[in-house]
């Protein structure tokens, strides 16, 4: 199967500390490469990660906060310097444009690379994706701020040995496919009999935001769950007032949505010990969880062999 991972690039909150790079996510799905709120120093933190330019075909901006869009002027211009020459969508909310449009234009450059602003204005489709659909959500924080999420339709994976045992081969398997049920030699084959459910992966991506329906809707059946938790509990008034979450409440919304691996990151720097975020979100997570360090690797969980809909094993 494709490669299917998140590269963690930066996970501070409002400013970078001597560990932690300012917020950075790249999001690798099979042929598109996502590269979520770059701040600033992503170019960098990119080059350290092994993710070359090239690689980046949308950049997705939840709000403009330095935090998670100052990487915005060095990404734009390394994608011309590095001459890369397919499109490169970039979806923020459109309330953002007046800064978006300084950060992409913020020194000379010679422009070659086709950067395409592609504002969000509301809650729901931003792009359809081969690999699936890319969706927004408007949060909850102290300015307009959108969550995203990627949602790749459920689809059937065809059982090679029910194929023989209805002597189904060769252009027959695409013909069943594509009309769900075939003709052979009188006998009608349903596409059900011979292949099993493929519940399709889903990603999504929580940023600064206080607890709201949003929330959860993105993080809705996630397999892989990214999630600020810049506060703990015990600062819960603070994370109210600022906009934020607490790592107790992100570990709730992963806990409620059936989340398969949650990765906790944005981070502030009152604490100290990062394995705090870990403890607190574990008393209500029970998942597979990750407290975001830079330039960490997280797959994507193996496809979740869910029976939906169908009785045929795998
Ligand atoms: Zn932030």
């Amino acid at each position: 199967m494709s490669a299917r991972e998140l590269i963690v690039l930066g996970t501070s909150s409002q400013a970078p500390t001597r560990h932690r790079n300012h917020n950075g996510y790249f999001l690798r799905w099979d042929g598109e490469g996502l590269l979520f709120d770059p701040g600033e120093g992503t170019q960098r933190q990119m080059l350290l990660a092994g993710v070359p330019s090239s690689a980046i075909s949308r950049i997705c901006v939840s709000h403009f906060h330095g935090d998670h869009c100052l990487g915005l002027p060095g990404v734009v211009q390394r994608l011309s310097l590095d001459r890369v020459a397919h499109p490169v969508h970039a979806h923020f909310p459109a309330s953002g444009s007046v800064f978006f449009d300084r950060l992409r234009s913020a020194s000379v450059f010679h422009e070659v690379a086709d950067v395409r602003a592609e504002p969000a204005t509301g809650d729901g489709l931003v792009a359809d994706l081969a690999v699936g659909t890319l969706e927004a959500r408007r949060l909850d924080h102290v300015v307009e701020a959108f969550g995203y999420r990627l949602v790749e339709p459920d689809g059937r994976r065809m059982l090679p040995e029910r194929l023989a045992a209805h002597g189904i081969a060769g252009p027959d398997v695409g013909r069943l496919q594509r009309e769900g049920v075939l003709d052979v030699g009188g006998l009608f084959v349903r596409l059900e009999d011979v292949s099993a459910h493929r519940p399709g992966q889903r990603f999504a991506f929580v940023m600064d935001t206080r607890p709201c329906d949003a929330v959860w809707a993105l993080a809705e059946g996630a397999d892989l769950l990214v999630i600020e938790a810049t506060f703990l509990e015990e600062d819960a008034a603070l994370a109210s007032e600022y906009g934020h979450l607490t790592a107790r409440q992100a570990a709730t919304v992963a806990a409620d949505c059936g989340v398969r691996r949650l990765v906790l990151t944005h981070f502030s720097q009152r604490y100290d010990d990062p394995r705090r975020f870990g403890d607190e979100a574990a008393s209500v997570y029970t998942g597979d969880l990750v407290v975001a360090e830079d330039l960490q690797v997280v797959p994507v969980p193996a496809r979740a062999e869910r029976q939906a809909g169908s009785t045929v094993g795998a």
